[in-house]
């Protein structure tokens, strides 16, 4: 594999015991968006904080673009040399501050000169279609575009990998499939790839090549998604074989 993550025989062990991966393996090669499924508490975050380096594994190797970037109780690549942005379901913006100044933000570590960034946080919020709200703060636009400002917040880092945990529920479904669309278009023009957590097969099939069906901290399934639907074991994604015959655009 050139580009990509993987995860040899990787298990969580939170403190207080919860044990929230056993030995879970499987690689991401940075040409496919993956899915990561599963039932609640399945530890589908888990591995993406694992991928992001913000937790450590307590035992088992991740391995990017071929290095060793983390390993038993140690992240040897910190998370900000991972090129990995993060869009979680609770958005995180700042309401008291505008649109623009919350791409600003999430630019600011890299300390680029003030131009650059502002240059930088334009292109992203015009790619993601919500230039003109630039100067508007959180609260007073409506949840699609909340949605836009972070992922725009997220482009504007310019990442490889762009995790998305859940980013989307709550919204309607007409602006689920328009953002939908868009993230896909995005993803492929950028050369993003997309790590993405969800229950909802559309957000799936829309973004997704590949997926991981967790179970209980442990693989169930993994493959290409459409082989995978074509005769699903999980019971995740026999759920979702059945959604999609309902589904206008399945
Ligand atoms: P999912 O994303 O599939 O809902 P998570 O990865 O969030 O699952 O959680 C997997 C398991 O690990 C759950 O039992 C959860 O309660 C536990 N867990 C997650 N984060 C922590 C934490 N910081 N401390 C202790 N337990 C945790």
């Amino acid at each position: 594999m050139s580009t990509g993550f993987e995860l040899r025989s990787v298990s969580k062990t939170y403190d207080g015991g919860v044990l929230a991966l056993s030995q879970v393996s499987f690689e991401i090669d940075a040409r496919e968006n993956v899915a990561i499924l599963g039932p609640s508490g399945c530890g589908k975050s888990t591995v993406l904080r694992l991928m992001a380096g913000l937790e450590s594994p307590s035992s088992g190797q991740i391995l990017l673009n071929g290095t060793n970037a983390s390993e038993e109780g140690r992240v040897l690549l910190p998370p900000y040399r991972r090129n990995v942005t993060m869009v979680f379901q609770d958005l995180a913006l700042w309401p008291n501050l505008s649109v623009l100044d919350n791409v600003l933000l999430g630019i600011a570590a890299k300390s680029l000169p003030r131009q650059d960034a502002h240059r930088r946080a334009i292109d992203a919020l015009s790619l993601c279609k919500i230039e003109q709200l630039a100067p508007r703060k959180p609260a007073k636009i409506s949840g699609g575009q909340q949605q836009r400002v972070a992922l725009a917040r997220a482009l504007a880092s310019r990442p490889r990998f762009l995790f998305l945990d859940e980013p989307f529920s709550g919204l309607d479904l007409v602006t689920k499939m328009e953002l939908l669309s868009d993230i896909s278009r995005l993803a492929k023009k950028e050369e993003i790839t997309l790590a993405l957590v969800s229950h909802d097969p559309m957000e799936a099939t829309s973004l997704c090549q590949s997926a991981v069906v967790l179970n209980n901290g442990q693989i169930e399934e993994k493959g290409r998604l459409a082989d995978l639907l074509h005769e699903p074991k999980s019971a995740i994604l026999r759920v979702f074989k059945e959604q999609l015959k309902d589904l206008p655009l399945g």
